[in-house]
């Protein structure tokens, strides 16, 4: 049984979809007035974690991820250049996209623009004022949230202290600031603004995630995930403008991940403590070693990023690549895979699935993963291993980074042969046929050295050359 910590309850519980097999997820996605920081990648790759587990057992997923492509901080990025709003996104849209290739995060089915949802706000805000959740003031909209009881529910706020009518204009504001929000901002000099049926202006952030998940999953559905910081206020507004709207239930499960911080601060624009995935790439950082170290901490810990953090993901993750490299290069005994490898191969799935299960709990999936890396690399050393084996342990880490996404793809280039080579590949050839597997394997170690990589084939023996960094191909 899969179990998530639900922030809304406060607690982990079991999980099941609304319709069975069929898992409707919202993330709130990047705003698009910068390069997004490294920060931001933690919440990004701990919902791919999640959408990536959630196939492999089998669900469905249908993922919708929102681009904020009009707010207070891209209007203020536009205008500080002197470009037009779109513009300016643009570039930083299409860095996004760039960084989630790199970084190996499954595309969303939708990412629906802000823009181009202008009539579903309104739609929305329309509706909150024919039913009195929403007042006009001056030429703004907003929430008046002593209507709305259950406001403070998510983000366990008090609202004791609270001052009726009292309001804010900003997106973003502090715990401590709770009021009454824009939902329809009125036009400024210098603004971009939408003529509509509530008038000219421009939206509130927190609207279009309101329009944009009921738009694409409906009115109520399964997981919406953002970081610790959405919510208050942003999710919590969410709640107000989409539970008022429709009087139904929004969301099932509310997960968000914890900070990842710098030297005890969040790592944010603002405090300049950033490092977007560009930086880190042309100091040299690999970008897998990287999402290993974003996945590997449990997600709703704080992520404390270092560059002996980043090193340690390194190593781990150069654990695995060795181990995946020698099973499926190795030389190994003919033979179909024996009771203890089978039986290691059992344990460690279950281990993993168990993990993962668990509130996605990726330090006990982890665990499973390298006790099996011992124990195999201990049979591999014993000559215990035979071929089927090998295959069969080969399958089992392929299989569970469908999950991890931070093993090399098995395709490697083919190339012409360099000179003086092809004898060292026959003599390994006739040891193997000679069965001296110890010979054979240590002529395929020295071939590694120099770049080649042999596989025996169905058709014959076929050999690569790794990238030129030698054997770690990653
Ligand atoms: P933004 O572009 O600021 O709207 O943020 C996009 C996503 O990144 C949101 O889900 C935020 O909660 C998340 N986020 C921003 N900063 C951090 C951080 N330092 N650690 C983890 N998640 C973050
Ligand atoms: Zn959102």
């Amino acid at each position: 049984m899969i179990r998530f910590f639900n922030t809304m309850n406060g607690r982990v519980e079991p999980f099941e979809p609304l319709s069975a097999g069929a898992v409707k997820l919202y993330t709130c996605g990047p705003t698009v007035y910068d390069y997004p920081h490294i920060g931001n990648y933690r919440a990004y790759v701990f919902e791919d974690l999640l959408k990536r587990f959630l196939l492999f057992m089998g669900l469905r997923t249908t993922h919708v991820m929102n681009i904020t492509d009009v707010d207070d901080k891209t209007i203020r990025g536009a205008n500080l250049q002197g470009v037009a709003l779109g513009e300016y996104t643009r570039k930083y849209q299409d860095a996004f996209f760039e960084d989630i290739r790199t970084l190996r995060i499954l595309p969303a089915d939708v990412y629906p623009r802000a823009t181009e949802h202008i009539p579903e706000m309104v739609a929305i805000i329309r509706g909150l004022l024919e039913k009195g959740y929403a007042y006009r003031k001056e030429g703004s909209i907003y929430f008046s949230i002593a209507k709305f009881p259950a406001y403070g529910r998510l983000s366990k706020i008090r609202l004791d202290e609270l001052k009726p009518g009292q309001r804010v204009e900003t997106d973003e504001y502090e715990k401590e600031s709770v009021h009454d929000f824009a939902l329809w901002k009125e036009p400024k000099g210098g603004e971009p603004f939408w003529e509509t049926e509530v008038g000219p202006g421009r939206p509130g952030w927190h609207i279009e995630c309101s329009a944009m998940s009921s738009k694409y999953l409906g009115e109520t559905f399964d997981i919406h995930c953002g970081g610790v910081d959405n919510i208050f206020p942003h999710h919590e507004n969410e709640i107000a403008q989409s539970e008022a709207f429709t009087g139904k239930p929004f969301v099932r499960t509310w997960m968000h991940c914890h900070h990842l911080v710098v030297d005890g601060e969040k790592m944010a624009k603002s405090k300049g403590n950033q490092f977007t995935l560009r930086d880190l790439v042309s100091q040299g950082a690999d970008p897998m070693d990287l999402r290993f170290l974003l996945l590997s901490t449990h997600y709703r810990k704080m992520l404390n990023f270092t560059s002996d953090a980043l090193a340690q993901a390194k190593a781990s993750r150069r654990r695995l690549l060795d181990f995946l490299f020698e099973l499926e290069h190795g030389d190994f005994a003919p033979g179909g895979p024996d009771p203890v490898v089978s039986d290691l191969i059992r344990k460690a799935r279950k281990g993993f699935v168990e993990g993962l299960s668990d509130d996605l709990n990726i330090s006990n999936s982890l665990s499973a993963l390298f006790e099996f890396v011992r124990d195999v690399n201990t049979l591999i050393a014993t000559e215990k291993l035979g071929a089927g084996g090998a295959d069969a342990s080969a399958a089992l880490l392929r299989d569970v980074d469908g999950v991890l996404a931070v093993l090399p793809p098995k395709e490697l280039q083919e190339v012409a042969l360099p000179p003086g080579l092809a004898s060292k590949i026959e003599a390994r050839q006739k040891a193997r046929q000679e069965k001296d597997f110890k010979l054979a394997d240590r002529l395929r170690r020295e071939l590694i050295e120099e770049g080649i990589i042999l596989e025996d084939t169905k058709d014959g023996l076929r050999w690569k050359r790794t990238k030129p960094s030698g054997r770690t191909n990653g």
